[in-house]
């Protein structure tokens, strides 16, 4: 048995394409080292949502002890001898999106005033406040046939358990996969609609309250049941148990046996599958660094080898001048040239002290939204402030790019609808989609101070540590 606890994430098992072993990995990873022939591996995820397997832990007869000892519990009769077993798979949605949330309320406030001989008075007064906040957002929900019996999400399973990509080969025979009937495109719309509902649950003291869903992006993820049927006095009796965990999640009597099959396999959906490539440089066939990161430059011929390319990506990469630290660690950010329609807008939300035509955004990623868009605030403030030099090598000073151009280009939308939001209290705003006319790469060094990362050339943008890593 491998030990998972020191992992965080859902694990993913891929084969070797030099040696053929397996390998297991981390869902956000997307670089890896072989560790039996020593290739580096990248894995490339596809366009259409992937479909991943969690495969049962529990065999047929400890399922059936499971329902067992759970009748025996509520003093019902055991499993009769003629127990029929049948395994499924049973698909759900995961969707992964960034939520804002938007939510303004009043606060009554106090305050006392000391009057000559003593006496006191109370004067009260209420101040409107705009809570806003960015998080990640994570569900699953069944993508099958709609069916009581079988539970509608797995839940958190989803984060901790280890899982393999989807293929027939993967699906022992005695498993039965049932088909996915719930088109992507209507989980997320249902999704959205009931982050609108929270909307409602909180009625908002002033404005509008908001809850928006970013960035939806949804894979399959089949999940294994036992299905146990007996007859018993009160007819046949029905048993679901978890193929993982062993736990009865319902129990029905006097039932219809179940009908399997009932569904042809055309309306089964096709998925993406992950690739796994060698990590090289495409310009000398060079071993690119085994670390995780969507920019490298080629230890051999030094040439800028970007993972995603953008027609609007300038070459070069960029790096403030002034570090002073030995212990400095330059952090990597996408500078955004805005069009001149946006810079005033974006002036006008970031506040007087914003005097750039750029938008600037971590280029390493973080769960903490609300912190980076806080960072981003900051780094937009101050960029024009500094000067830069080009670069074509990175030491160890070089903190790896973990976030995508393309993660960040929807960041950036979230970020400009998030600081409009901030200024109208939610009303009337609508996200736009952000179309900058230049993009390039940037590392600024910033160095620690107890709990924080200030920048060591002006002292003026600070982040918590914890958003590094
Ligand atoms: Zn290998
Ligand atoms: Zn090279």
């Amino acid at each position: 048995m491998t030990d998972h606890k020191n992992k965080s994430g859902f694990f993913i098992g891929v084969t070797c394409p030099g040696c053929g072993s397996r390998l297991e990995m981390e869902a956000d990873f997307f670089v890896l080292t072989c560790e039996s022939c020593g290739s580096v591996l990248r894995i490339k995820m596809p366009e259409i949502p992937p479909a991943y397997i969690i495969k049962n832990t529990k065999s047929r007869r400890e399922a059936r002890s499971f329902a067992d000892r759970y009748l025996k519990k509520g003093s019902l009769p055991l499993t009769e001898s003629g127990v029929e077993i049948k395994m499924i798979y049973q698909p759900y949605w995961k969707v992964d999106a960034v939520l804002l949330k938007v939510r303004n309320r009043v606060e009554e406030r106090h305050v006392y005033y000391a009057q000559e001989y003593g006496a006191e008075q109370d004067v009260s007064y209420e101040k409107k406040l705009t809570d806003i906040n960015l998080a990640a957002y994570s569900m699953t929900h069944s993508a099958g046939v709609e069916d009581d019996e079988i539970p509608h999400s797995i839940g958190m399973k989803a984060t901790y358990l280890r899982m393999e990509p989807y293929s027939q080969d993967n699906i022992p025979d005695d498993f039965e996969c049932l088909p996915v009937v719930r088109p992507w495109e209507q989980v997320i719309k249902n999704v959205e609609q009931g982050t609108a509902r929270l909307n409602e649950i909180n009625p908002a003291a002033f404005g509008k309250n908001k809850t928006k869903l970013f960035h939806p992006i949804a894979s399959i993820i089949y999940f294994p049941y036992y299905i146990i049927e007996s007859n018993s006095n009160q007819g046949l009796r029905r048993l679901i148990v978890d193929g993982v965990s062993g736990s009865v999640t319902s129990l029905v009597n006097n039932c219809q046996p179940r009908e399997m099959n009932a569904l042809d396999s055309s309306t089964q959906i096709e998925f993406g599958n992950l690739d796994v490539e060698l990590h090289r440089c495409p310009n000398c066939g060079y071993d690119l660094p085994g670390k995780q990161s969507y920019v490298y430059i080629c230890d051999n011929c030094h040439q800028l080898v970007m993972l995603e390319t953008h027609p609007l990506m300038s070459e070069g990469i960029n790096a403030v001048v002034g570090s002073e630290y030995q212990n400095d660690r330059l952090f990597p950010f996408w500078s955004m040239k805005l069009p001149d329609s946006d810079v005033g807008v974006v002036r006008m939300m970031f506040g007087g002290i914003y005097d750039s035509d750029r938008l600037i955004l971590p280029a390493f990623r973080s769960a903490n939204f609300e912190s980076l868009f806080k960072l981003s605030k900051r780094m937009s403030s101050a960029a024009p402030k500094m000067d830069y030099i080009s670069i074509d090598v990175f030491d160890r000073h070089y903190e790896p790019v973990t976030m995508s151009l393309s993660e960040a280009l929807v960041m950036a939308e979230v970020i400009i609808y998030r600081a409009k939001v901030g200024k109208t209290s939610g009303e009337n705003c609508e996200p736009e989609q952000f179309l900058p006319i230049e993009i390039s790469l940037m590392y600024a060094p910033f160095h620690l101070e107890s709990y924080f990362y200030v920048d060591s050339v002006l002292r003026a943008v600070t982040f918590e540590k914890n958003l590094a890593g």
